[in-house]
């Protein structure tokens, strides 16, 4: 029998069958006109996800969300430069990694786990030194925290910092306004909410920060992250002219294009009100079966994802009994307390039989009397 279990991880996820079928096109050359066409169709659509400027300027290239973070950063960051990392978790531990890599000087403003950073907070620690950017993981992905990128944002700005937001684990699924926030960068991978196979890094970068990598004292350190070396090719394509500089990966970028034109057809704002719905209905499951959420206040709490402590004389084998029940879930990533709890992804395309099949799938597994309780507490909250 074929694996039917339902993959419920926060990314990758389950994918829509018009976008696999994509995938498995006929590879085209990358300077077919055709090709061109749909490059320069998903570029245009990845603004209206991302709600950007249409000064923004979007660039999708073979990677992951860790290239896109790279990506970021090395076009930002002289060394020496100060950056202010918002910590929130396991991601932002990569941002800044990532920050001190290219040469930032690190300052972090930190919160306990399953807890973020207020816009205070940021705006406290903004006013000690003169910082080049702040960086905000929007949903931290190992503790299911979501921050006030709309609050940090205003701080930022309000001091002229650059503020970039890693929304791997939300755009496509959390509400997030790049223009209307003043994100000058943000960036996310193609295996989460937007609905793609892994493969995709994608960054949109807005007036500010375009200039101010123009700006820079130095040139980027690395040539394929080089935002100098790709912004002719990415509003070429824009413009239907098909241009080389390194080859894009032709099949997913056909596949981002019949995501995003889905997306599209849902609407951004009916978009989020359904990840609102579906995380919903999950907060209410999970309330119902006592599994208590690692965000430490409700409005804290994604959409995109839960992350839940085992409950007591539970263990990690939890995550295998669910799979056997039927769908996949995740283990733990915080390293302070990863034994401690799991995760499951509800972004994408992610509907009432999705949170059905797999609060009843993590109930069967618990094997406590619970059973029925957490799926009629999501089924009452979804009618
Ligand atoms: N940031 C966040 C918030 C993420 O969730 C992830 C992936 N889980 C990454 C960055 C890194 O993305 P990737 O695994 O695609 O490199």
């Amino acid at each position: 029998m074929s694996d039917r279990r339902l993959l419920m991880i926060p990314g990758p996820i389950e994918l829509e069958p018009d976008v696999l079928q994509a995938m498995g096109a006929r590879t085209r050359s990358h300077m077919d006109p055709a090709f061109a066409d749909v490059f320069g169709r998903a570029l245009g659509r990845l603004r209206d996800v991302f709600l950007a400027d249409a000064e923004a300027q979007p660039f999708v290239v073979a990677g992951s969300g860790t290239l896109a973070m790279d990506m970021a950063i090395a076009n930002l960051v002289d060394r020496g430069a100060a950056a202010l990392v918002v910590d929130t978790g396991y991601f932002s531990a990569r941002m800044a990694d990532v920050l001190e890599r290219w040469g930032a000087r690190v300052v972090r403003v930190s919160a306990p786990v399953g807890d973020a950073p207020s816009a205070e907070a940021v705006a406290a620690a903004l006013s000690k030194e003169p910082f080049a950017l702040v960086a905000v993981t929007h949903v931290d992905t190992s503790t299911g925290v979501r921050a006030d990128v709309e609050g940090i944002a205003r701080v930022a700005r309000e001091r002229g910092v650059l503020v970039v937001v890693d929304g791997v684990c939300s755009i496509g699924g959390e509400v997030f306004r790049q223009k209307a926030w003043g994100v000058d960068v943000a960036l996310t991978a193609s295996q989460k909410a937007l609905g793609v196979p892994p493969g995709l890094a994608l960054v949109v970068a807005g007036p500010r920060a375009l200039e101010a990598a123009r700006a820079r004292r130095s040139k980027c350190a690395s040539v394929y992250l080089d935002w100098a070396e790709w912004l002719p090719v990415m509003r070429s394509y824009e413009a239907r002219k098909p241009v080389y500089f390194a080859t894009p990966p032709v099949n997913l970028v056909a596949a981002l294009d019949v995501s995003l034109a889905q997306i599209a057809g849902e609407g951004m704002e009916a978009r989020f009100a359904r990840h609102a719905r579906m995380g919903g209905a999950f907060r209410a499951a999970w309330r119902a079966l006592e599994l208590r959420p690692l965000p430490v206040r409700e409005e804290l709490a994604a959409n995109t994802l839960s992350a839940l402590y085992y409950p007591p004389g539970v263990d990690a084998s939890l995550v295998a009994r669910v799979a056997a029940e039927g769908v996949v879930v995740a283990g733990g990533l915080h390293p302070e307390v990863r034994a401690t709890y799991f995760r499951v992804g509800h972004m994408g395309a992610c509907g009432p039989n999705d949170v059905l099949a797999t609060v009843g799938a993590i109930e069967r597994a618990m094997g406590t009397s619970a059973h029925g309780r957490g799926v009629a507490a999501a089924s009452q909250a979804l009618a």
